[in-house]
């Protein structure tokens, strides 16, 4: 093994793998109470999933392109005054969305003002009313029981005990709906023959929980659905995605914590069942260090955890990182192009479904974010077009067919974007594409996966994935665990992350 260099000598109090908005989260957190904090990452730039890169005099926002949890008491105002640094500027999404269902014109918006969008869902989904009345009433519940910070999954007893004082006579009143569906509550109000209602809600909720109507948790389905409007609303970030990250490293900093990147992760080590410490791979000199550290915090996908650790996981655990269901891929195209092609009041995000009967995936649904002129993503008279669809992620990886693959779907999805946007392929002046492959390369993310953990009713709430890891010493944190994917997801997953350390450690 190589000497440390000398910057990198001191062992630390606490490591973090991974510089996504997890990592930073919790490593900035920590720092400012006074841990000394290194952050190691494996990419050029901090930020993962939430991250951005410059091509042409236009940024692309990588994966992110709304924010929630910035309004105040949001889950990123509250850290960002913890912290003690200045929020990312934002504007409100209003509409959230604009979803377009196959042969209409009109699309359905998401209105932020609560009651203009209840006067849209009802104009657009008539004999509804009671559906979305009930999923109002499970949002305000579970919404209330958020507020109070439970820590969930209780692992331990006193997690128990500490829930046990979290919950109110009100919390009980989501008990009966704890192990049901959205497409369970559906059925309850006879729409589930509601051929449009079904495939708008599975398209919104395929964004926020990587499944669909028939396997998102109600309590979760009512709480992400249910985000988009005031008080809380998505955001957009002026600059680009990365201010978000910019702020917690500045964060990381301003507490004397350290970031390092292209430094790469290939091994936590352990002592009889207690993390001790890493080797690394520093990508710049392509040599290898160790650092040792008291507590290491994995921002990283459960799926990792096997790469990182191997047979020193317990089996039992590896079993059930095994059985989880593939979280899904992502296809992605970035458009930079003259802002003439975009329609007039154009919203800055747009759902399309082409074809009732396919999937919410690979070409026949496609999530589209638009820049906005003077939002610092592209220069005067131009814009930046993101499309998004879902894919599997495993079709990736076969060698033989992956060009032609990933040329046929930006083919198709150029097509389908040229039917909404005017000219579209005349207007283009840059354009590429991102696979799972691509996802793979940049954030080490296991085949590309994205979205973490589908919010199914036995992987969601008290059942979803902990902080804790059988391994003492040794965090998860991200969007593989609770509450699950998004930037304000993997925010609240840090906070309990520390909380649990700093209960630990005393
Ligand atoms: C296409 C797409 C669109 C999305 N849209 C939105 C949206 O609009 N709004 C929203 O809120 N969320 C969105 N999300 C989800 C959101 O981006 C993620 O849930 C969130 O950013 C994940 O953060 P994280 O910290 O858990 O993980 P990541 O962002 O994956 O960060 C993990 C970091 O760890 C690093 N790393 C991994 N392994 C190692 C290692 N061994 N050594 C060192 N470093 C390592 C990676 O390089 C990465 O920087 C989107 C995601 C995608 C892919």
């Amino acid at each position: 093994m190589l000497p440390l260099p000398e910057s990198q000598k001191r062992d630390c109090q606490v490591v973090v793998i991974g510089a996504g908005i997890g990592g930073l989260t919790a490593g900035a957190l920590l720092a400012s109470r006074g841990y000394d904090v290194l952050v190691l990452e494996q990419a050029y730039v901090p930020g993962g999933c939430a991250s951005t890169f410059k091509r042409r005099g236009f940024t692309f926002d990588v994966g992110a392109t709304q924010v929630a949890g910035l309004e105040p008491g949001g889950i990123h105002a509250r850290i960002f005054e913890t912290l003690g640094v200045e929020m990312p500027e934002s504007i409100p999404c209003d509409p959230a969305c604009a979803v377009y269902l196959p042969d209409e014109a009109e699309p359905i918006q998401v209105w932020r003002d609560p009651k203009r969008w209840q006067q849209e869902r009802l104009e657009k989904f008539p004999g509804s009313e009671r559906f979305w009345a009930k999923l109002d009433e499970l949002f305000s519940l579970s919404w209330d029981f958020n507020q109070r910070d439970p820590l969930l999954p209780p692992t331990e007893l006193s997690d128990f005990l500490a829930l046990a004082t979290k919950l109110r006579p009100n919390t009980l009143l989501t008990a009966p709906y704890a192990l049901r569906t959205i497409a369970n509550l559906l059925k309850d109000f006879k729409l589930d023959k509601d051929v449009r209602l079904r495939r708008f809600l599975d398209m919104q909720l395929k964004l926020y929980s990587t499944v669909e109507a028939d396997e998102t948790a109600a309590l979760y389905g009512a709480v992400s659905l249910g985000l988009s409007t005031e008080p809380q609303g998505l955001f957009h970030l002026e600059g680009s995605m990365q201010v978000l990250s910019d702020r917690l490293v500045e964060a990381l900093r301003k507490y004397n914590g350290r970031l390092l990147t292209a430094q790469m992760v290939r091994a936590v080590k352990a002592d009889q069942g207690k993390a001790i410490g890493a080797t690394v791979y520093d990508r710049r000199k392509d040599r290898e260090w160790e650092v040792k550290a008291d507590q290491i915090i994995a921002n990283v996908p459960i799926w990792s955890l096997t790469e990182l650790l191997g047979n020193v996981l317990p089996r039992p655990y590896r079993q059930k990182i095994d059985k989880l269901p593939d979280a899904p891929g992502a296809f992605i195209l970035y458009l930079g192009v003259r802002a003439d092609c975009i329609p007039e009041d154009c919203p800055l995000h747009l759902q399309f479904l082409y074809d009732y009967n396919g999937p919410i995936a690979e070409n026949n649904s496609l999530f589209v974010s638009v820049s906005r002129p003077g939002d610092g993503r592209a220069p005067e008279g131009c814009a930046t077009i993101i499309a998004s669809t879902f894919t599997n992620a495993r079709v990736w990886w076969q060698d033989e067919s992956y060009d032609a693959l990933k040329k046929s779907y930006a083919r198709e999805m150029l097509t389908r974007l040229s039917t909404h946007f005017i000219d579209l392929e005349k207007h283009i002046l840059h354009q590429e594409s991102a696979t799972p492959r691509t996802f793979k390369n940049f954030t080490a993310r296991p085949f590309g996966f994205v979205g973490g953990i589908g919010q199914r009713p036995n992987q969601f709430g008290p059942f979803a994935i902990s902080n804790r890891t059988p391994i003492e010493n040794l965090w998860l944190v991200g969007d593989s665990t609770y509450p699950g994917e998004g930037t304000a997801g993997v925010s609240y997953s840090a906070l309990n992350c520390v909380r649990l350390l700093e209960n630990e450690v005393g």
